[in-house]
């Protein structure tokens, strides 16, 4: 069981998966998570993240490449945000075929711009790593996480003056991707609009068919 999560920032990538890995018993591999922790203590990182451009691929490869050496994917894995351009699918398919490894869908999660733009601006995030919405997906209590009762933050690249530009990264070095997993017979279109629940429940229907 190993799959590839995509879709446009915002799209409900991290939601899906957090389920996923829970229903399925599989690890959750993303990259945008490995790069927030980097930044702690990498400044180049920290600016790549905080003006909403991609991390050079030669990096996040090497990363990648890095944490699929490890023992537990070999339960099976889900790759949220990566790959994101051509060449990184590229050198996945190169990382992969060495390991004799094999992907078995791309779930790709469809919303549009404005939806995009909706859901990034209301999203916060709690250190424990629950994400909510302040408007679709709201805590119990406003500003308080309901898993651990810590604060709620916005993203620092979630705030409006970078969000545009992720979304123009998206279309010009994300986008045709979908191209290139749909000559491979491997991506399945998600409503992404529909609620969390239903848009997991399709996902879940597809892994299940398999
Ligand atoms: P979102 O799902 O909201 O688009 P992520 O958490 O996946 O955001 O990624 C946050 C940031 O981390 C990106 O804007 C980018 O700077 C960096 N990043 C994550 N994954 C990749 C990747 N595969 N290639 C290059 N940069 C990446
Ligand atoms: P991504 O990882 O693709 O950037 P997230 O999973 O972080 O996206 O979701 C972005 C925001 O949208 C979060 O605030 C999340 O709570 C909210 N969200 C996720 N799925 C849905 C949905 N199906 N309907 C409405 N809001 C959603
Ligand atoms: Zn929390």
């Amino acid at each position: 069981m190993n799959y590839i999560l995509m879709g446009p920032p915002g799209a409900g990538k991290g939601t899906q998966a957090k389920k996923i890995v829970e229903k399925f018993g599989i690890v959750h591999l993303s990259t945008g998570d490995m790069f927030r922790e980097a930044k702690k203590s990498d400044e180049d990182i920290r600016k790549f993240l905080e003006s909403g451009q991609l991390v050079p691929d030669e990096i996040v490869v090497n990363m990648v490449k890095k944490r699929l050496e490890k023992d537990d994917i070999k339960k099976g894995f889900l790759l949220d945000g990566f790959p994101r351009t051509v060449n990184q699918a590229q050198e996945l398919d190169k990382m992969l075929k060495s390991e004799n490894i094999k992907i078995d869908a791309v779930f790709f999660i469809d919303v549009h711009f404005e939806e995009a733009v909706k859901r990034i601006s209301g999203r916060r995030v709690c250190s424990c790593g629950a994400s909510y919405h302040v408007n679709f997906i709201p805590p119990k209590v406003k500003g308080k996480c309901d898993v651990c009762n810590g604060e709620l933050i916005q993203r620092s690249d979630d705030k409006e003056n970078v969000v545009k530009d992720r979304l123009d990264v998206y279309e010009k070095q994300t986008r045709p991707l979908i191209d290139y997993y749909k000559k491979t017979g491997l991506f399945v279109n998600i409503d992404g609009l529909k609620s969390e629940s239903e848009v997991f429940e399709e996902i879940k229907k597809h892994i299940e068919a398999k």
